[in-house]
């Protein structure tokens, strides 16, 4: 295997910014694997005098330590080729290792150096997955700032008898010590409330009051951060996790102006715009209700509280559960919602769609070509996706499509082995043997922390009106969590910065 020549000068580039020596530690074996990475890593090797390389047995083969100069542990191991998604996880590996200091800020540091215990940590990855690079990279960050702290990524294409064994049905999965710890999607700000303890209510004891306080960190909340922070005014944005849904989307080809993006990537961009405007961003903490009596003010779930003369709410939406057995037990153990990220480990095997809207029958697609046989599960009569999408699913040879089905049960012991529904029509209860289950059954609006004074729709989505203003003076909303009629990027971002042009009219005429 060699690497593909664009990749390879782009890395170029960054050999030059290695500090200090590095070694490779090789443990390899016999397989085509073993083959593959001594390959990518002595083409890596011969780019740079400051890399040597070492063959010494692992825990894990085929896996490559990097590691300090005369072989000394700096604690991170890539088991697997780190191809793909994670290719970009070896090169920051490879420079921190090599000297240069890893971009986060000095309170991060403090945090990852006062863990004074031993942990090893590992986080079983697909190379297709867009959440677990960012995973992979925190871990490696700690390992190189804490002697205690060391992190194996393990690919499981390669290691699938690790991942049968230990019954994994989702990516990233992190075990700490050999127990389970988390899965999916985790920032180091998140990784770092796990282990090193949350940051409590004193961390926020000299938070200045706001003109424009902002809840939420995706497009509606970012948009109305940099058109208030353009006014001059005082300007804070707290979320539970800066991107929002965005995150979760990997190809974007409808923001104007961009013919193509990736929801992580944009909304990298979109903080670094909001950051640029000096915008005070509290991520990583959850706003736990308001109080708008006696002046405006949020209260975290730490306790702390943030007082504000404007509040602009843009806390967006999440996944709608169905309220069925199964679903919250065998959650990550078969029941999934990220097809690109969970979808290869479904590869040969039956999975259910549950929904048959635009959302679920793009993802009965996109698994078609990775499972053995899709099984699409509509409630209504018919489906209710786009009839583009729609043709494109009926021409593929291994979907069946149910419609009239109200599921009642997703069952498995450990892990998912069948799904229940009636049959609406006949009345008949049906099991199938599946392996996985995606549930694509819409969203519900992230409000009720808000409370009843704010006005709402049956729906839970706060009624706003065209200045982006709630029925509270001086508390506005925007994006998903109102009754917008459409939820999209570009719709939630312009109604985020016309609850800020909103916010700022009342502030001068206060
Ligand atoms: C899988 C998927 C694919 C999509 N694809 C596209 C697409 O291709 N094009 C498109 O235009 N749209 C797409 N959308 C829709 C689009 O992502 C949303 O319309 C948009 O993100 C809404 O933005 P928002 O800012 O209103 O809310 P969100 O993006 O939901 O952001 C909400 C923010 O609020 C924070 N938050 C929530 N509650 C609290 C709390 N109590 N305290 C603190 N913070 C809180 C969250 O952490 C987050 O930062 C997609 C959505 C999904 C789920």
């Amino acid at each position: 295997m060699s690497l593909d020549p664009n990749l390879k000068s782009q890395l170029a580039q960054f050999m030059g910014l290695l500090e200090n020596p590095v070694t490779f530690q090789l443990s390899l074996g016999d397989c085509e694997n073993s083959k593959q990475l001594k390959d990518f890593v002595t083409e890596i090797a011969e780019m740079s005098d400051k890399i040597s390389i070492v063959e010494e047995a692992l825990p894990l083969t085929p896996s490559l330590a990097i590691n300090r100069a005369n072989n000394e542990k700096s604690g991170i191991v890539f088991a697997g080729v780190p191809m793909g998604h994670e290719f970009e996880s070896f090169v920051l590996a490879l420079l921190q290792v090599g000297g240069r200091a890893p971009k986060i800020s000095d309170e991060q540091v403090k945090r990852i150096q006062s863990i004074d215990r031993e942990i090893h940590f590992e986080t079983i990855v697909s190379l297709s997955c867009h959440n677990c690079p960012e995973v992979v990279q925190s871990f490696n960050i700690m390992s190189v700032l804490n002697p205690n702290i060391s992190h194996t990524m393990i690919e499981g294409g390669t290691f699938q008898s690790l991942v049968e064994e230990r019954g994994i049905m989702a990516v990233p999965t992190v075990f700490s010590n050999g127990e389970d710890l988390a899965s999916g999607r985790l920032n180091l700000d998140q990784i770092l409330d796990m282990v090193a303890g949350p940051r409590g209510a004193e961390d926020f004891g000299n938070i200045e009051p706001f003109d424009v306080l902002i809840i939420g960190g995706g497009p509606a909340g970012a948009a109305s951060a940099v058109y208030a922070a353009r006014k001059g005014v005082r300007t804070g944005l707290i979320a539970d996790e800066f991107g929002g849904q965005v995150t979760d989307t990997l190809g974007i080809e409808n923001i104007i102006g961009i013919l193509y993006t990736e929801g992580p990537k944009f909304m990298g961009h979109v903080k670094t715009h909001v950051e640029s405007y000096g915008v005070e961003i509290i991520d990583r903490v959850m706003v736990d209700h308001m109080e708008t009596e006696d002046g405006i003010a949020v209260y975290l779930n730490n306790g702390a509280k943030i007082e504000t003369k404007t509040l602009i709410i843009a806390t967006g939406a999440r996944w709608k559960m169905l309220g069925i057995p199964g679903e919250v037990e065998l959650r990550n153990k078969g029941v999934a919602y990220c097809t690109h990220c969970d979808g290869p480990l479904f590869k040969g095997k039956t999975v259910a769609v549950i929904g048959g809207g635009n959302s679920g029958v793009e993802a009965a697609i996109d698994l078609a070509g990775m499972v053995k046989e899709v099984i699409v599960l509509e409630f209504m009569p018919e489906l209710k996706a786009d009839d583009v999408l729609q043709d494109r699913l009926r021409s593929l040879p291994n979907v069946k499509i149910v419609t009239n089905a109200q599921t009642t049960e997703i069952s498995g012991t450990g892990k998912v082995n069948g799904i229940t529904y009636v049959n609406r029509e006949t009345g008949e209860t049906v099991s199938e043997a599946i392996e996985g289950c995606f549930i694509q059954v819409g969203l519900v609006p992230n409000t009720e922390w808000v409370g009843d004074e704010v006005e709402k729709n049956p729906q839970g989505e706060i009624l706003v009106d065209k200045y982006g203003a709630t029925n509270i003076e001086g508390v506005y909303a925007a994006g998903d969590c109102t009754d917008v009629a459409f939820k999209q990027i570009m719709i939630a971002s312009g109604s985020g910065a016309t609850a800020a042009l909103g916010a700022f009219q009342y502030l001068i005429r206060q």
